[in-house]
């Protein structure tokens, strides 16, 4: 390893923000239907950052499109704390938008991705802050032990990002989530990436500088159910793959090739049977070449598909989310009147 870069922080002179008023940390939060989770998010996000920068933190909490009292929590929190910025999108948008919407916010000079149910512990900060120091401009939580998670989710996780891992070109960190801590020059690449279906980590993953674990234990939810069904964590696997491979879509060279050994094959075997004036039977052969070939050109249409569609999804050029409103310091500074619509800040 290199010796470590002893950086000073210098919180100031960063790119991109408004001067002054930038806070030196935003902490990034995206909430759906998390109300039970939120005041006590607050205690402690609010502890770890003050034991790190003193005042000079903003919470940048996203209302994902909740339907219980989500944003109303929020907006409480933000018309009491001038440190707590609330976002509020049009609907549901998924958790990466969500978290997109609420870095194109974030205006501090550090800038914390952490989710709202506590899984991840928020007193964990001055140890990344640490490492930014030490010259890393990217500080990624990997999780050694994941407390309170069925084993399915379990399996499918770790079958999961080693397969991810085997699939892409770029190295994408095994058993890390979003929880990280990174530095605004990271950030503004990050932002500046237009792309709609979104797999930040794997997006963070290649913007490249020095990037760092730290190990830690993932603890139970603080409260609620996970946001996560498998659905979603499926249609979030199949984003990450085809978002950072193209590999899939050798499998029908390859599938082409060996079907056309096998081909080869068959074509002496059936040869061979009419030269010896014996080739009336073979239902049995006929009918298992025909499933196996047709199955298997789904299969590749399918993945075809799969990336002809977010093709079409991306020329469309749509924003990534829209905003409905955002809350800070009292008084509401963006109204619901003129909803904010953002693609990636380029
Ligand atoms: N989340 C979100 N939008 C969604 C789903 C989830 O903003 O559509 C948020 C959720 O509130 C949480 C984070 O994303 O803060 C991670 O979700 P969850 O904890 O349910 O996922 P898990 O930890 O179970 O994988
Ligand atoms: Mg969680």
């Amino acid at each position: 390893m290199p010796p470590p870069v002893h950086r000073k922080l210098d919180f100031s002179g960063t790119s991109n923000l408004e001067e002054q008023s930038a806070p030196r940390l935003s902490v990034v939060v995206p909430c759906f239907n998390e109300q039970e989770s939120l005041l006590e998010l607050y205690r402690r996000l609010a502890g770890a950052c003050r034991t790190c920068v003193e005042e000079s933190f903003e919470l940048v909490l996203i209302d994902d499109g909740s339907t219980d009292g989500t944003w109303a929590g929020i907006t409480a929190l933000a018309t009491k704390t001038s440190q707590v910025v609330g976002v509020k999108l049009s609907r549901n948008h998924g958790h990466q938008l969500a978290l997109s919407a609420g870095l194109s916010i974030a205006r501090g000079a550090l800038i914390l991705i952490i989710d709202a149910d506590l899984q991840d512990p928020p007193e964990l900060l001055p140890q990344m802050i640490r490492l930014i120091e030490e010259g890393a401009d990217v500080v990624y939580g990997q999780r050694t032990v994941r407390h309170g998670e069925s084993a399915l989710k379990r399996a499918t996780a770790a079958v999961f990002y080693r397969l991810l891992d085997q699939l892409t070109d770029v190295k994408i960190p095994v058993d890390t989530g979003d929880f990280r801590l990174m530095t605004r020059r990271a950030l503004d690449v990050l932002i500046a990436m237009p792309e709609q279906h979104r797999f930040i980590r794997g997006m963070v993953s290649w913007i490249g500088f020095r990037q760092l674990p730290l190990a830690y234990e993932r603890q139970e939810r603080f409260a609620g159910e996970t946001k996560y069904p498998f659905s979603k964590m499926l249609r979030l696997a199949i984003d990450a793959v085809t978002s950072f491979s193209t590999r899939p879509l050798r499998l029908a060279s390859f599938f082409g090739f060996g079907f056309g050994l096998l081909g080869l094959v068959g074509l002496v075997y059936t040869l061979g049977s009419w030269l010896r004036g014996y080739a009336v039977p073979g239902w049995t052969s006929i009918t298992s070449i025909f499933l196996l070939m047709g199955s298997a050109q789904m299969f590749v249409l399918g993945i075809i598909g799969e990336y002809l569609g977010r093709l079409y999804m991306e020329a469309k050029g749509r924003p990534l989310y829209v905003i409905e409103s955002v809350v800070r310091e009292a008084v509401p500074a963006i109204d619901a009147t003129t909803p904010r619509v953002d693609r990636a800040r380029a």
